[in-house]
This record gives structure tokens, C-alpha cells and sequence, in this order.
């Protein structure tokens, strides 16, 4: 049997409970679910590339078919590098349609093969974004509700300093 491998690419600057639905939900049809870290030299992060990778390996650990791993460079290769059929990408909102739209279609033409696959996440976690987390943790509020414990403590840690 064949296995369908979906590539799951993206900041994780850092990890909110929106990016852990949209992976829950992959598992529903895909097999494996690489989670794709991108080493993006465009935007300036708060947490570096390893930090983000050992966070997603942290909360899913022991959670079968989830794989993380960080990439540089063209999306269309690293998906045919890894075998993978399938990139997952979350909507939340119109605002998020035209730039996914554009990206969904470039990444055909590089790789025909590649189909984009759009989940919408449950509907409380539509408004949450990793920017947004940044920015309320680093006025000192509460985002308990929207990370995992372990993304909530290296914040914490993180800003603390
Ligand atoms: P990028 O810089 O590639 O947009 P992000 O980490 O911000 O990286 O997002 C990765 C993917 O996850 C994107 O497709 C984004 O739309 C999606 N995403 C982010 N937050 C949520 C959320 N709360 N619900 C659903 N999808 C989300």
C-alpha cells in the first residue's frame, strides 16, 4: 500500500495550539505529517530554528506518523526529497487567502505533482496567530490558553531574559 506523506511547512515562531489542530487533523488522511521548520533569513524570529524544532519535537513526542524537521531553500524540492504527495497549509481568514492562493499554485508549477491541501481549524483557534502570542506574551500577558505548557515555559523563559 502506498503511503501519502504530507509536508507541513511554516514558522512556528512558535507553536500555538492552531498549528497542533491543523497536525491533528492532517493524521485524518495523511500517514506521516513532516512539520517543516523554515529557516527563513526574511524574518527576524524570536526563537532560533533549533529552538522551534525541539519544541514541536517536545509536544509530539510519542505521537505516531508526526515528524519534525527544519528546511531552507525551495518547498516543491524538499516535498520530492521527502516523497511527500501533499502540503498542508491552515486558513483562518479571507486576509490569509491570496498570498496561499499564489503559493499553492507556484509550488504546482515547480512540482506538478504537489497538490495544497487547506484546513480550517477548529473555530475558536480561527484568531490565533504566533504573532499575535509573541506580542501578548511579550507585554506580560496570558497565553495559557492558546500554547501548549511547554511553548508557554520556554516563553516565558525567553522573554524573561
Ligand atoms: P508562515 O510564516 O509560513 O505563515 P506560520 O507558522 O505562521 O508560518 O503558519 C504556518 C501555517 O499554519 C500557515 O498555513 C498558517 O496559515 C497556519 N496557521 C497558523 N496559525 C493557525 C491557526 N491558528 N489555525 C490554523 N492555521 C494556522
Amino acid at each position: 500500500m502506498m503511503t501519502r506523506i504530507a509536508i507541513y511547512p511554516g514558522s512556528f515562531d512558535p507553536l500555538t495550539r492552531g498549528h497542533e489542530d491543523i497536525i491533528r487533523r492532517s493524521l485524518a488522511f495523511a500517514d506521516r505529517v513532516i512539520v517543516a521548520v523554515a529557516v527563513n533569513s526574511s524574518k527576524s524570529p524570536l526563537f532560533t530554528v533549533e529552538e522551534r524544532v525541539d519544541l514541536l519535537e517536545a509536544v509530539f513526542a510519542g505521537v505516531e506518523g508526526v515528524e519534525i524537521k527544519s528546511f531552507s531553500g525551495l518547498l516543491a524540492e524538499f516535498a520530492q526529497v521527502h516523497g511527500a504527495s501533499l502540503v498542508i497549509r491552515g486558513l483562518r481568514a479571507v486576509s490569509d487567502f491570496e498570498y496561499e492562493f499564489q503559493m499553492a499554485l507556484m509550488n504546482r508549477k515547480l512540482h506538478s505533482e504537489l497538490e495544497t491541501v487547506f484546513l480550517t481549524p477548529d473555530l475558536n483557534l480561527t484568531f490565533l496567530s504566533s504573532s499575535l502570542v509573541r506580542e501578548v506574551a511579550s507585554l506580560g500577558g496570558d497565553v495559557g490558553e492558546f500554547v501548549h505548557p511547554k511553548v508557554e515555559k520556554a516563553l516565558r523563559e525567553k522573554l524573561s531574559r
